[in-house]
């Protein structure tokens, strides 16, 4: 795709990088030919100067940075306003963000207020006669829906976190370039609070391993031998909405249609029956285990391997063996 420029928006949290950047600046790679185009990585928060760095080195040609007290937090107006000013200076042909939180809140306004089209959630992106179309899933991934888009730009697309291989880091050939945070408005939101994840606590949405619990563990208090097991390996615990809403663990470990869409390369259902809203936010794992006792339920028609039989039995003595095989 000759001379075209392409923006990547960086995702940070308290100054630590999502990784789904990373992600983002390989598939901006991929679409531009060689010694073609510029990729530009865009950062904003505060005190986040030292990791532009890491972006330049995993193949942004410049890294944009925002580093300002009042992006400390992410606020989606105030975030939006910024980057609409930047777009409509330097008018980039295409730009990226991951489908997080963050990310879905962002580009939605900001196609709005630019009054440009938007493909959320995708899954790949190519070029096509000087074009970009891109493939996502629909109907719960039981169908795949190409776009193209027309010749308007700013071309907006979210793409589904952990769908593709990250930049590594090389010899930094980038520059970086601090902006003054000029113009802005008044928030319409203040963040009151922000909330850490315990450290040492593994996001569900960057995860490559994550083990699941449901309905089927009976009580809040099994839920630990979700927990027991995620420890062992490494993972994410996750749970089905069921669980969610019966208060045995927080909103922000729901997998599904109205939690997090997660992609891991390992996804453990522990009694989890597999609703269709729950299949929607796992499916594209490239591998599932699930334990239910019910062989009808249907997590075991879409699981690689399933485990019939009592959740009890099997998930103590998987931890146990995990444990013992990697010195856990
Ligand atoms: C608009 C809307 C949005 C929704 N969004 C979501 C969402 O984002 N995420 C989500 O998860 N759900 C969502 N749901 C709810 C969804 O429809 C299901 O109700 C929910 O996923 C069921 O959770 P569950 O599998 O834990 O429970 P259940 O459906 O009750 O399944 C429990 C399973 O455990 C098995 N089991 C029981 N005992 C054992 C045992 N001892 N050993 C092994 N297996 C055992 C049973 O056979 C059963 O299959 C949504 C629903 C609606 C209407």
């Amino acid at each position: 795709m000759a001379g075209q420029s392409i923006w990547v928006f960086a995702q940070q949290r308290n100054g630590i990088m999502a990784r789904t950047a990373y992600e983002l600046l390989a598939v901006a790679r991929q679409l531009l030919e060689p010694d073609s185009g510029a990729i530009t990585a865009v950062l904003f928060g505060h005190g986040v100067g030292g990791s532009a760095a890491e972006l330049t080195s995993r193949g942004a040609d410049r890294a944009l940075v925002a580093d300002d007290p009042s992006l400390a937090h992410f606020v989606d107006d105030q975030y939006a306003d910024l980057l609409r000013q930047w777009i409509s200076n330097e008018r980039p042909d295409i730009l990226l963000g991951s489908a997080s939180l963050y990310g879905r809140a962002l580009f939605s306004r900001l196609a709005a207020i630019l009054d440009r089209g938007l493909v959320a959630d995708a899954g790949s992106l190519s070029l096509h006669e000087g074009r970009l179309r891109v493939i996502k899933a629909t109907y719960g991934g039981k169908a795949f829906t190409e776009y193209e888009f027309s010749e308007t730009k700013p071309w907006l697309v979210t793409l589904r976190p952990k769908s593709h291989e990250e930049a590594r880091p090389g010899s930094s050939r980038g520059s970086v370039e601090m902006r003054a945070v000029d113009g802005l408005g008044p928030a319409q939101l203040r963040v009151v609070a922000a909330e850490t994840v315990a450290a040492g606590t593994v996001s569900l949405t960057e995860a490559d391993i994550i083990v699941s619990g449901g309905r089927g563990l009976r009580g809040p208090e099994n839920y630990h031998l979700v927990e027991d097991l995620a420890r062992v390996l490494g993972a994410a615990a996750g749970a089905s909405r069921a669980i969610v809403d019966a208060g045995w663990v927080p909103y922000d470990q729901q997998v599904g249609q109205t939690g997090k869409t997660v992609n891991p390369k390992l996804y453990i259902a522990c009694g989890i029956s597999g609703a269709i809203q729950h299949l929607v936010g796992m499916q594209s794992a490239r591998v599932i285990v699930a334990i239910n006792k019910d062989p009808d339920a249907p997590i075991l028609q879409i699981a690689s391997y399933g485990i019939v039989g009592d959740v009890f039995a099997y998930l103590p003595e998987i931890t146990r063996v995990f444990k013992e095989k990697l010195g856990a």
